[in-house]
């Protein structure tokens, strides 16, 4: 394993899963968080506004933070649109994004991987870095192989700004790549209440629960003749995230460009 420290910023360090990043890094013997980003509290120590962590400076400015801190990581833990721009000035100033903040288009991904390629580093955005997840939706493109009629069901804290999950989007793509494009239903089902078949992704529906209790759960359900098949993640706390967040920030270290899932670096 490489045993080079390796320097990080976080961005959303008060956020429950920047709290939980924040205790990866302290508990990681080769990391070293050197600042975080907040929209508030700027130049305070950090372990005054959180209890446990340490004593790091907080920026509102994400250049003078960098500036100050030169990391070559930013963990970004945030909201879809601060992450974007958290990402790309990130890239703009050479330190390598490891991305859990949600909500990114492929627009947004498009730009991101063409400015990775101009800068010569890495970037790894993942809408879920819990394991187990990335195994469900590996489970779920390879039964698409044999099971063409596929919905999805996500469901998440009533909290999360983005429908559907980032994860819903991607199984769906990792679906799209194994399955030609297939309307599920009746060629002439109609919705008496708005929104009751889900998105449409390609065919593939995805219906978004938010409750609060829930943390991030999906299932993707198989019809078959005479038969289902069910394949189901739960996220029961957010520290299920965080080995997918180490490993993503050892491997952003060794690769120069883009890298969107989680799936891409495991297996
Ligand atoms: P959260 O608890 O709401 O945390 C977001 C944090 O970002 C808050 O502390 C918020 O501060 C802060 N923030 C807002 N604007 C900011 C800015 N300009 N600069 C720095 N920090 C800012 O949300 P969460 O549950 O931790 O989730 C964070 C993101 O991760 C979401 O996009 C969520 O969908 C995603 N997520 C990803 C995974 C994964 O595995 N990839 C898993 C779970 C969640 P205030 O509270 O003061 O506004």
């Amino acid at each position: 394993m490489d045993t080079q420290t390796i320097k990080i910023v976080i961005a959303g360090p008060r956020g429950r899963m920047g709290e939980e990043a924040v205790k990866l890094v302290e508990r990681t013997p080769h990391f070293q968080l050197v600042g975080a980003i907040d929209h508030t509290y700027n130049q305070m120590e950090l372990s005054k506004v959180l209890s446990g962590a340490p004593d790091v400076t907080i920026y509102t400015d994400i250049t003078e933070c960098f500036t100050e801190t030169a990391p070559d990581v930013l963990i970004d833990l945030t909201t879809p649109e601060i992450g974007k721009k958290h990402t790309i000035q990130a890239l703009e100033h050479g330190v390598r994004p490891v991305v859990g903040t949600t909500g990114f288009s492929d627009e947004d991904l498009t730009y991101i991987g063409r400015l990775t390629e101009e800068k010569g580093i890495g970037a790894i955005i993942a809408p879920n870095f819990a394991l187990g997840a990335i195994l469900m939706m590996k489970f779920s493109q390879m039964a698409a192989h044999y099971f063409k009629d596929i919905e999805i069901m996500e469901l998440h804290h009533d909290q999360k700004l983005d429908a559907p999950s980032g994860t819903a989007l991607k199984t769906a793509e990792m679906i799209h790549q194994v399955r030609e494009p297939k309307p599920q239903g009746h060629p002439d089902e109609k919705e008496t209440a708005e929104g009751a078949r889900g998105a449409n992704s390609e065919g593939v529906r995805i219906h978004s629960v938010r409750l609060p209790g829930l943390i991030a759960h999906q299932e993707v359900l198989f019809g078959g003749e005479g038969q289902t098949l069910k394949i189901r993640h739960d996220s029961y706390n957010r520290a299920s995230f965080m080995s997918g967040v180490k490993l993503a920030v050892e491997e952003v270290m060794k690769v120069d460009q883009l890298i969107y899932g989680l799936e891409h670096i495991i297996g």
